[in-house]
C-alpha cells in the first residue's frame, strides 16, 4: 500500500457538507492519502506515519473542482468571431460550423496532443475531474473518434451528435436527426457515458423540443445517461425536457420563467442546474440568476463549457470569481458549486467532497482563505496537488 500524508493545511475545506455554508471547514488539518483515496482526516498535530509526507505550509486545500460541461476536442480558433462579438455581433451557434471543419481536417494525433495540453492547462489551475464533449465531428467516424480520443483523459464522456445540424444536412433537419439517432449514436454509445443536445429554438442551426427530445430518447434506450444546453439564449423548452426525462443536468439556464423554477426546485435530487458564467462574460450576455436559483431550493452547478467559440477558458477559479461578482453567490456557495455541486451533476459521490473513502483529489490555494478564489481574480493561486513527490516547497 501506498501512503501520502499532505500536512500543514491552514485552512482544509472539505465541502462535506455540514458547518456554515456546507463546506465543513477545518484548521491546522492534515489527509492521509492510500493509494489514491482518503483515509484518514484529522489535526496535523496526530497524524499517522506515511511513506510520503508533504508539508502545504499553511496553503488552503480544496476538493478538486469538477469541470461538469467542457468542449475540449477540437481544433482551430475563433479569435476574430470573439472579436466581432465584442462590437456588438450577437451569438447564434453559427460559428461552430467553423470549428467543426477545423477538427475534421486535423489527424488523431495532433486532436490528442491539443486536447492534452488543454487538461494540463486546467489541472494547473485545480481542475480534477473534467466532463468533455464531442460535438466538432458531426460524421459518424469524427464523433466516435472524438469521444475515443477524450475517452484517454476521462470517463465523463458525453456524446454530442446533436450540437448543431452540419451544413450538409441544412435542407434534411429530419434525416440528421435519424443519423444521430441511429448509427452515429451505436457509433459513439460504446464510448460516452452521456448524451446531450443544444436545444435552443432561439438558433436555427440548434435542435427544437420535438428533435431533442428524440435525440435524448435514443440515448436513454442505449444506456446512456442525459445532459442538455437549455434556455441558453432564450426561453426555451430545454429545461422542462430535462426535468421530464430525468436529465441529470441541464446546462446555462439563462433566461428560465417561474415554472422552470419550479419544476428544477421539485426535481433538485435529480436534475442539476449548470451555470456557465464565462459564456455570459465572453458573449456579453445577461448572467443567469442564481440566486433566485438558489432560494427557491434549485441544485447549482458552476462549469467552465471551455469552447472555441463562446468561453475559451479551463478556468473554474475564474469562473467562481465571475459567479460571485456578476451573479451574487457567496464564495462559499461558488466554491460548493464548482465541487460538490458539478460533482452531483455528473451523478459522482466520489469526487467533489474531501471524505473519508473518497478520491484524493486535492487541489491546493496559493492563500490563507478560500475567499481568495473570488478575491484575487484572474490570479494563479489554484492547482492540483500531486502527491506522488514531496516536492510541495513551504512559503519562504
Ligand atoms: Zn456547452
Amino acid at each position: 500500500m501506498n501512503s501520502t500524508a499532505v500536512t500543514g493545511i491552514g485552512e482544509l475545506v472539505t465541502c462535506d457538507g455540514t458547518g456554515p455554508d456546507s463546506l465543513g471547514i477545518r484548521c491546522n488539518a492534515a489527509v492521509v492519502v492510500e493509494d489514491g483515496t482518503i483515509a484518514w482526516i484529522g489535526p496535523s498535530a496526530d497524524v499517522p506515519a506515511a511513506d510520503i509526507r508533504i508539508d502545504v505550509g499553511g496553503r488552503v486545500i480544496i476538493p478538486g473542482f469538477v469541470d461538469s460541461h467542457s468542449h475540449l476536442v477540437f481544433a482551430g480558433d475563433r479569435g476574430a468571431e470573439f472579436v466581432a462579438r465584442m462590437t456588438g455581433q450577437p451569438y447564434d451557434g453559427g460559428g461552430i460550423g467553423v470549428t467543426v471543419a477545423a477538427t475534421r481536417a486535423t489527424g488523431d494525433d495532433e486532436l490528442a496532443r491539443l486536447l492534452a495540453s488543454r487538461i494540463d492547462e486546467l489541472r494547473a489551475q485545480g481542475t480534477t475531474t473534467v466532463e468533455i464533449k464531442s460535438g466538432y465531428g458531426l460524421t459518424i467516424a469524427d464523433e466516435a473518434r472524438g469521444l475515443q480520443i477524450a475517452r484517454r483523459f476521462t470517463t465523463e464522456t458525453t456524446f454530442l451528435g446533436a450540437h448543431v445540424i452540419p451544413a450538409e444536412y441544412a435542407a434534411d433537419r429530419a434525416g440528421y436527426v435519424d443519423l444521430v439517432t441511429g448509427p452515429m449514436l451505436q457509433a459513439a454509445a460504446p464510448y460516452a457515458r452521456w448524451i446531450d443536445v443544444f436545444c435552443e429554438p432561439h438558433s436555427p442551426h440548434a435542435f427544437d423540443a420535438g428533435e431533442a427530445s428524440a435525440v435524448l430518447s435514443a440515448g436513454a434506450e442505449a444506456g446512456l445517461g442525459l445532459r442538455v444546453h437549455g434556455n441558453q439564449l432564450g426561453p426555451g423548452p430545454g429545461v422542462q425536457l430535462a426535468v421530464e426525462l430525468g436529465a441529470a443536468s441541464v446546462d446555462h439556464c439563462t433566461y428560465l420563467d417561474d415554472d422552470d423554477v419550479e419544476a428544477l426546485a421539485a426535481a433538485a435530487e435529480t436534475t442539476v442546474a449548470t451555470l456557465l458564467p464565462g459564456v455570459e462574460f465572453c458573449t456579453r450576455s445577461p448572467y443567469p440568476d442564481a440566486v433566485r436559483l438558489l432560494s427557491a431550493g434549485v441544485a447549482i452547478a458552476l462549469a467552465t463549457d471551455c469552447n472555441p467559440g463562446t468561453c475559451y477558458s479551463s478556468s473554474m477559479p475564474w469562473v467562481i470569481s465571475l459567479a460571485v461578482r456578476e451573479m451574487g453567490l457567496t464564495p462559499a456557495q461558488a466554491l460548493y458549486a464548482a465541487t460538490a455541486g458539478s460533482a452531483k451533476s455528473l451523478r459522482r459521490s466520489d469526487i467533489g467532497q474531501l471524505v473519508l473513502g473518497n478520491r484524493a483529489d486535492l487541489s491546493v490555494l496559493d492563500a490563507p482563505s478560500y475567499l481568495h478564489l473570488a478575491y484575487r481574480p484572474g490570479v494563479p493561486i489554484a492547482r492540483a496537488l500531486s502527491l506522488t513527490a514531496s516536492g510541495e516547497t513551504p512559503e519562504e
